[in-house]
């Protein structure tokens, strides 16, 4: 067994002095959790709106998802466009997918005004294919990116493997025939088993560094507006006094609007003006999945990257859980106190969570999953110079949409959310910040796929 160990916790500023709800507040908005949706969607109140923010999280600051996951930017959701298409026509989910994507503009914007001292790279990332028929889904993805203007770029195909031949003709103005050597070459990898490459834009940056210190440039630049408290577990939300009041176990915080960026388990009551439980009815619509991760340091130089690999002999289906693993790899710099310089992580194996089952990060990680990621890189990369030093897991939250949720509660409108990673979520965080912001200034909104319905 070993010990969740992530490696972006260390970058934190451990003697940061905290604040602990003690004492009653009053606020415009109450956000709870201080992952990187809490903070991103902090950031974009204080800044777009004329709101007094309170931030409570139970814990630390950016000690969740966002602390334990592998840290690529993406702009893409795990659930395949087709079938968001499907469900809420055409129109709709390119906008959603066009929403996403914004992100890396909203994250320009963060950086340009807070000039935070935080690394991050952005470059393009490859994902690689063993077998023809994994790659068929995301034929239509990028098909319809394509069509439609989204960020995009040709799939390369083996000519070695003949795939080519077999793709559907609407499909083939978007891939192109390359020598099985440049799709070896840009996945990095040392045999020739993977027969096509996807491009994508992508970036590394870690992320819980970064809400760390958005968070606290937003309580220096906006102390009149702006307070967080840590160590402040919220055990329950009242909807039915004239006021929504947030309660932890030391005080109370009454606003005009709650935002829940707990990333959906949260483990508290909610109840409604009709003194109902809220709560039944929406923790039902998330599922939990824990994913694991194996952490190598290097101090050889190497270039950044940012790929996923479907491995030969693994079957991929619409439903992330009924899918077999596929496996993440980055490698980015990284400053660690013992010199190192380069940090290899590998993630992929995930187990779900049983029906309310509760997570804790404090958890052993079983060795099956570490053995899992080791298999996979030792057979593909050469790991020459690299060491293990770290091994983690985090919780995923599956909504039964397969979506954020970002908006307003239906049954209550002054309760919001912005929650709900599905394995891919930083970027959406920070895409679900920004909208909140627009909600709280009641801007019209055009209906989205990241509406919560009842
Ligand atoms: C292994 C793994 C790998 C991943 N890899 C990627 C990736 O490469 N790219 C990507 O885009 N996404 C990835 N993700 C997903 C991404 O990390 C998450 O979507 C994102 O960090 C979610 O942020 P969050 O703020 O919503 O949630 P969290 O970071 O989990 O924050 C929620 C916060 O709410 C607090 N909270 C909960 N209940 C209460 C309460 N009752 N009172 C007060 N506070 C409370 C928690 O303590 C927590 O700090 C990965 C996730 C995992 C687990």
């Amino acid at each position: 067994m070993k010990t969740n160990n992530s490696p972006w916790l260390t970058q934190l500023h451990h003697e940061r002095e905290i604040k602990i709800l003690e004492n009653d507040h009053n606020a415009d908005v109450v956000i709870i959790g201080g992952g990187i949706a809490g903070v991103t969607t902090l950031f974009f109140l204080l800044t777009h709106t004329n709101k007094k923010v309170i931030l409570i999280e139970a814990k630390r600051l950016a000690h969740g998802a966002t602390g334990h996951n592998a840290g690529q930017l993406v702009a893409e959701f795990e659930k395949p466009l087709i079938d968001i298409v499907r469900e809420y026509g055409m129109g709709m989910a390119v906008r959603g997918l066009g929403a996403v994507e914004s992100a890396w503009e909203l994250l320009d914007e963060i950086f340009e005004q807070t000039n935070l001292d935080v690394s991050w790279r952005q470059f393009i990332g490859y994902g690689g294919y063993a077998e023809f028929e994994q790659l068929v889904g995301d034929l239509e993805t990028e098909f319809i990116k394509h069509e439609h203007g989204l960020i995009t770029f040709p799939i390369l195909v083996s000519y070695e493997s003949q795939w080519f031949e077999k793709i559907p003709e609407k499909y083939k103005k978007i891939c192109r025939e390359v020598d099985q050597r440049v799709i070896t070459e840009f996945l990095d990898i040392t045999g020739n088993g993977y027969h096509a490459a996807l491009p994508q834009k992508k970036g590394v940056m870690n992320s819980a560094l970064f809400t760390e210190k958005l968070a606290v440039w937003c309580l220096e630049k906006y102390q009149d507006r702006c307070q967080i408290f840590e160590e402040s577990f919220v055990h329950g939300i009242e909807l039915g006094t004239e006021k929504p009041i947030v309660i932890t176990n030391g005080a109370k915080a009454i606003c005009s609007n709650i935002v829940l960026c707990t990333n959906g388990f949260e483990n508290f009551y909610i109840h409604t003006q009709e003194g109902l439980a809220l709560d039944t009815k929406f923790h039902h619509a998330l599922h939990g999945a824990v994913g694991y991760m194996t952490g190598f340091v290097s101090s050889r130089d190497l270039e950044p990257m940012a790929n996923y690999y479907y491995e030969q002999g693994k079957k991929r289906s619409s439903d992330p859980f009924t899918s077999d693993p596929y496996f993440y790899v980055t490698r980015r710099d990284f400053e660690h106190p013992e010199g190192f310089k380069k940090l290899v992580t590998v993630g992929g194996p995930e187990m779900r969570l049983e029906n309310r089952e509760i997570y804790y990060r404090e958890f052993d990680v079983a060795e099956e999953f570490h053995n899992e990621s080791i298999r996979f890189l030792e057979d593909n990369f050469n790991t020459k110079g690299i060491e293990e030093k770290f091994f983690w897991h985090g919780l995923m939250g599956y909504t039964t949409s397969g979506l954020r949720l970002v908006g307003r509660e239906p049954l209550d409108p002054r309760l919001m959310y912005n929650l709900g990673c599905n394995g891919v979520g930083i970027l959406p965080s920070i895409m679900g910040g920004r909208k909140i912001a627009h909600h709280v200034n009641n801007e019209e909104i055009e209906e989205t796929i990241f509406d919560p319905k009842r």
